[in-house]
C-alpha cells in the first residue's frame, strides 16, 4: 500500500523509508507540513505516518486540518514525547494510534499493517476472495491452498483490489503500487492487470479481474 511519511529528519525519515518498503509498502516521504498538504490532494493515500514535531507547525494540528478536509485514512503519530496530554491531544485530533521515538521497526511495522488492516477487517491476518487468500503478516498468496508467486507490483495490485472491496480506480491502483516518483506509462498498469489476470487464471482462480472503461478495475467472483 501506499504510504504518506511526514518526517521532518531527513536521516530518520530515510530510515523509515526503508523499513516500510522492506515490508511491502511504498512510501512517499515529504519534510513539512506544506508539503503534507500538497501532497494528499494530489495523491492517494492508504495510511499516513506523521511526526508531531515539524518545521512550519505542529502535526496534530496539520491532522486536524486534514480531517476537515474529509481524509479519513488512518494515521500513526510519531513523537518524541511520551506525556499522557501528548497522546491524548493526538487521539483527540484524529489519529488512530501513536508511537514514542526511539521505536522498534518491528513494532513500526506491525502498528502500519494493523492500521491497513482496520477497513477490511478489524482482527483478521487474511484477505480473502473465491478461493484467492492473501497472508498479510507472511505476504503469502494462496490459490486454492497452493502458493502463488507473485511479482512485487502484481502482488500490490491483488492486495489493493482485495482491500478496496474489489473495486479500485485506476489512480487508487498506480498510487498502491508505484511510488511518487516514479513515471508511470499510460499503460503500464493495464500491462500490470493483463499479467496479473493471467496468473491468477493459470493458477486455477475462482475470481477474475474486469476492467472497467473510465474508472479502473475490479474483482469477479465466477
Ligand atoms: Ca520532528
Amino acid at each position: 500500500m501506499r504510504l504518506l511519511l511526514v518526517e521532518d529528519n531527513q536521516r530518520l525519515a530515510g530510515l523509515i523509508q526503508q523499513v516500510v518498503e522492506k515490508a511491502g509498502h511504498k512510501a512517499d516521504v515529504v519534510h513539512n507540513r506544506q508539503a503534507a498538504l500538497h501532497a494528499f490532494s494530489s495523491f492517494e493515500y492508504a495510511l499516513l505516518v506523521l511526526d508531531r514535531g515539524l518545521p512550519d507547525g505542529d502535526g496534530i494540528s496539520l491532522l486536524r486540518q486534514l480531517r476537515k478536509r474529509g481524509v479519513k485514512q488512518p494515521c500513526l503519530m510519531l513523537t518524541a514525547r511520551d506525556a499522557l496530554r501528548d497522546r491524548v491531544d493526538g487521539l483527540d485530533a484524529g489519529a488512530d494510534d501513536y508511537l514514542t521515538k526511539p521505536f522498534a521497526n518491528e513494532e513500526l511495522v506491525a502498528r502500519i499493517n494493523a492500521l491497513l488492516r482496520r477497513p477490511v477487517e478489524l482482527f483478521d491476518e487474511r484477505l480473502q476472495r473465491g478461493n484467492v487468500s492473501i497472508e498479510l503478516k507472511s505476504r503469502r498468496i494462496e490459490v486454492d491452498g497452493t502458493t502463488l508467486e507473485l511479482s512485487t507490483s502484481e502482488f500490490a495490485a491483488l492486495e489493493c483490489l482485495l482491500r478496496c472491496s474489489g473495486r479500485c480506480s485506476r489512480q487508487r491502483l498506480e498510487d498502491g503500487i508505484y511510488g511518487m516518483d516514479v513515471a508511470v506509462t499510460p499503460n503500464a498498469l493495464d500491462v500490470l492487470m493483463y499479467r496479473l489476470r493471467k496468473q491468477l487464471t493459470k493458477a486455477g482462480a475462482s475470481i477474475r479481474i474486469r476492467s472497467v472503461r473510465g474508472f479502473g478495475y475490479v474483482l469477479e467472483e465466477l
